[in-house]
């Protein structure tokens, strides 16, 4: 499961961040920009957030406020200022809406973003 295999999928790079969504110029599905960062488990701070393998994780190992090694991942509603430095953005195709559905369920089950957050959400 590679969902960064830029020889091959599109990384829809002509969306643009500051919208919610948007179709994809370059391969027509429709693209939803969801923000996510971490945070520590033990204090609840913000954590700087990478894409890692396809995971979201901080950006660091241990939280640099109490030492903690765990975080969850958290979902925001609205980017702003501050949230920007600590989140990531991921671009997730919304199938329902996407006009080129060619795609069959083994293969969309291997491309889906979401499937692996998730995994990740129920992780800390
Ligand atoms: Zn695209
Ligand atoms: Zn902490």
């Amino acid at each position: 499961m590679n969902l960064f295999n830029k020889n091959k999928e599109c990384i829809h790079s002509k969306v643009s961040p500051d919208k919610d969504a948007q179709y994809c110029p370059d391969c027509g599905k429709y693209i939803e920009n969801k923000w996510y960062l971490t945070r520590c488990s033990c204090c609840n701070i913000k954590r700087r957030s990478i894409v890692k393998f396809g995971e979201i994780m901080p950006e660091t190992k241990y939280c640099p406020n109490c030492g903690s090694e765990k975080f969850y991942i958290e979902r925001i509603k609205s980017i702003n200022f501050i949230d920007i430095n600590f989140a990531v953005l991921i671009k997730e195709i919304n199938e329902e809406l996407s006009k080129n559905r060619t795609q069959s369920w083994l293969e969309r089950e291997n491309t889906e973003p979401i499937k692996l957050l998730g995994f990740n959400l129920g992780f800390n």
